[in-house]
């Protein structure tokens, strides 16, 4: 199924705000979303989306109901869900209402404390991570809306609240802090960042752990309330029973699928490279093809590292050569004193021209992590490593994926123009 530009908007949050069950829940489309319960004792906020939509989310709050704000759950604690905050305590300032109830998993504490230890580290990888975006993502934990209600451990939670009961599950999947909200008598399930829409973030390369069978156990646990209404963390309203069943019963054989081939090859005494390499040629086209699972965010490959990283340790490859790896720019230096840095590049070219980028782009760095001199064939070592490297982020449709290949490239271009610089110089 292809990827359109119409697409990756919807599924970024560029939809309208859509009313549903009897009128009594909206969704707010952002990245985050923001799902809303409307009672006639106020409000409940399940996710408040990003700092920078913030005021997005609330002018279009504001736009459906003018009632009090009651209670903010949330999905989980990433920054795209919960630090949205600052329009709604100037309203409740404002008006002299009560601040609302905040609830969240005791793991989501523990998240804003690690994000608080980490904070310069996280707004470096998060700009690779969202390195096309025009403003730099700068995410900082040390203001935040702490929870007054605290799941703990697996606990369901249910409280009563404008005539309606919610209840509340804790799971595993993309985080340890996940909690989903259903709604039994309108039929609703908010799901958080468990259904997005596209293939389950489940092994982002920057992030920590995430768990791929606890995922597949939350889709089925969702399954069995057989809602009519799914909000997904990211992207459009789920309508329908049958639609909403199949949505996750696909996202679950996805994750069981991806988990358990990993598994058996693992008790089979495979290293990581092949396992990678047979989990690509298995992958089923009714998964490759799903409108639920492509690979917009995440992506397949992502998640085989994710399954993988689970259950074994970083020594990966079973070649002891790699326990103590000597630096990369060492090995380089001693290939291209066996062969001349010309024909790194000549065989570079052929591979590009065989359409073989990847192994190209091996060869390149050859010559870019082990040349000494600065010459002309430095020059176009990084040239056409950029090019590849453009080339090959165009195909790339996981956002997290063709950020990495592209940030590289545009990395590269203070070196290109620097030694352009010095070896004209050096020519007249
Ligand atoms: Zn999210």
């Amino acid at each position: 199924m292809k990827i359109t530009q119409e697409r990756m908007r919807r599924a970024f949050g560029f939809i309208p705000t859509v009313t549903f069950a009897d009128g009594v829940c909206h969704l707010i489309g952002g990245f985050g979303n923001c799902g809303v319960v409307e009672t006639d004792d106020g409000l409940i906020l399940f996710d408040i989306s990003m700092k920078p939509l913030g005021r997005k989310i609330f002018r279009d709050l504001r736009e459906v109901t003018n009632k009090p704000i009651k209670y903010i759950i949330y999905s989980h604690g990433h920054f795209d869900h919960c630090f949205g905050f600052d329009p709604i305590i100037n309203e409740i300032k404002e008006k002299g209402w009560d601040m609302p109830e905040v609830i969240a998993h005791e793991n989501c504490i523990r998240r804003f404390e690690k994000y608080r230890m980490l904070d310069k580290y996280h707004i470096w990888l998060n700009q690779q991570q969202f390195a096309s975006l025009k403003n730099p993502v700068e995410v900082s934990a040390h203001e935040t809306l702490d929870p007054t209600i605290i799941i703990h451990g697996n606990d369901k939670y249910i409280f009563e609240f404008g005539g309606y009961k919610f209840e509340i599950y804790p799971e595993w999947g993309e985080t340890d802090d996940a909690i989903w909200l259903w709604m039994p008598e309108k039929s609703v399930i908010f799901a958080g960042d468990l259904m997005v829409s596209h293939f389950p973030n489940v092994g982002n390369p920057y992030k920590v752990q995430r768990y791929p069978k606890h995922w597949a156990l939350a889709m089925e646990r969702m399954m069995e309330k057989n809602a009519e209404y799914l909000v997904p963390g990211h992207g459009e309203l789920i309508e329908g029973k049958e639609k909403v069943k199949e949505v996750l019963s696909i996202t679950a054989e996805a994750m069981y699928f991806v988990h358990d081939e990993i598994v058996k090859r693992m008790n089979e005494g495979k290293w990581f490279e092949q396992i990678f390499h047979e989990m690509i040629e298995l992958f089923p086209d009714k998964f490759k093809n799903h409108p639920y699972l492509l690979p917009m965010y995440g992506c397949y490959e992502f998640a085989i590292h994710a399954v993988y990283r689970l259950y074994h340790g970083w020594y990966d490859t079973g070649n002891p050569t790699d326990l103590y790896p000597a630096r990369t720019s060492d090995i380089a230096k001693e290939f291209l004193k066996v062969a001349d840095g010309i024909k790194f590049l000549e065989q570079a070219k052929k591979n590009v021209d065989q359409g073989n980028l990847q192994l190209a782009l091996h060869l390149l760095d050859v010559i870019i992590n082990g040349s000494e001199a600065e010459n002309a064939l430095l020059l176009e070592a990084l040239t056409l490593k950029s090019k590849v490297l453009k080339q090959k982020a165009e195909t790339e449709t996981s956002f997290i994926a063709s950020n990495i290949i592209n940030n590289g490239a545009i990395l590269l271009q203070p070196k290109i123009k620097e030694l352009k610089k010095k070896l004209k110089s050096q020519n007249h």
